[in-house]
């Protein structure tokens, strides 16, 4: 299984264009690993989990096309993981059915986005939308993979329902969990059922702000990790990775360098844009 990192960053891109700070002014002088667009994850080509604005430059920054696509896995409906004006393009241009797995918000939120973009009709985007609600399992034709949607500590406003997925696809597990904070009971319960290949987990705050509810900062995150191994939830030489990554206005930000040297002594990676891990 080949997974690729199109974007690792949180809602904000880094560097941000309307921030002054030497994190930002340093990430638009080196580019490369320092850009970081909204988190995404590009599974076999085919398969992709979150679909931020600037997925497709993101893509095209790789190298790749994302015409491949046929499986979409949406965790929650802000707007640092769905862009609908993405999904018009990528529904028109495949012609193919698009399936899109996401909550009932973001499911009820797309008549709402036709008001906005009147190319944006649903119905036209060949689209096999299923709703998911945590605990729910989808299997693709001929079972050739499962994805189980699980619950998030996440923002719960106006009835969002936060998703997370595990996915196995050829005898591989993986876990997809952002943005999220300390999983629910159901959640670790759920995923005790499983042995990982990798976790790809939010780390939002790293070591900006001490964080367990909503998203995670890096103590919170190795204790999951912890948790994880101890629990025997980790398979052999499996990868433990670090996604949605904010930065934090003050300018004294870690380089991606620094921010691998810091994880690297827990077994930890983290995710830069066009990062590619197989498994
Ligand atoms: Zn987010
Ligand atoms: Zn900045
Ligand atoms: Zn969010």
């Amino acid at each position: 299984m080949e997974i690729l990192f199109l974007g690792s960053g949180a809602g904000e891109l880094w560097p941000s264009a309307f921030c002054n700070c030497k994190t930002c002014q340093a990430a638009i002088a080196r580019r490369g690993q320092d850009v970081r667009i909204g988190s995404c994850l590009l599974v076999d080509r085919k398969y992709l989990f979150d679909l931020p604005p600037n997925v497709a430059l993101g893509a095209i920054r790789c190298g790749i096309s994302l015409a491949e696509v046929t499986h979409l896995f949406i965790t929650h409906s802000h707007q640092d993981h769905f862009d609908p004006c993405v999904l018009t393009a990528a529904g028109r241009a495949t012609g193919k059915p698009l399936h899109l797995y996401c909550n009932r918000r973001l499911a009820d939120l797309l008549p709402i986005y036709q008001q906005f973009n009147r190319w944006f009709d649903p119905h036209k985007l060949h689209l096999d939308v299923q709703v998911l609600a945590p605990l729910d399992t989808v299997a693709g034709p001929e079972d050739e993979f499962t994805a189980t949607a699980l619950a998030a500590d996440h923002d719960l406003t106006d009835g969002e329902e936060p998703l997370i997925y595990s996915f196995e696809l050829a005898g591989k597990t993986i876990l997809y969990a952002c943005d999220t904070g300390w999983f629910p009971d159901r959640t670790w319960q759920e995923i005790a059922k499983c042995q990982y290949d990798a976790v790809i987990l939010d780390c939002t705050f790293h070591e900006l702000q001490e964080c367990r509810q909503g998203h995670l900062s890096t103590g919170p995150f190795l204790e999951i990790k912890q948790r994880f191994e101890e629990e025997g939830l980790l398979r052999r030489d499996a990868h433990f990775i670090a996604q949605h990554i904010a930065h934090g206005h003050e300018g004294d930000d870690p380089s991606p360098q620094e921010f691998a040297d810091r994880f690297a002594r827990h077994g930890v990676k983290v995710a830069y844009d066009g990062m590619i891990v197989n498994i």
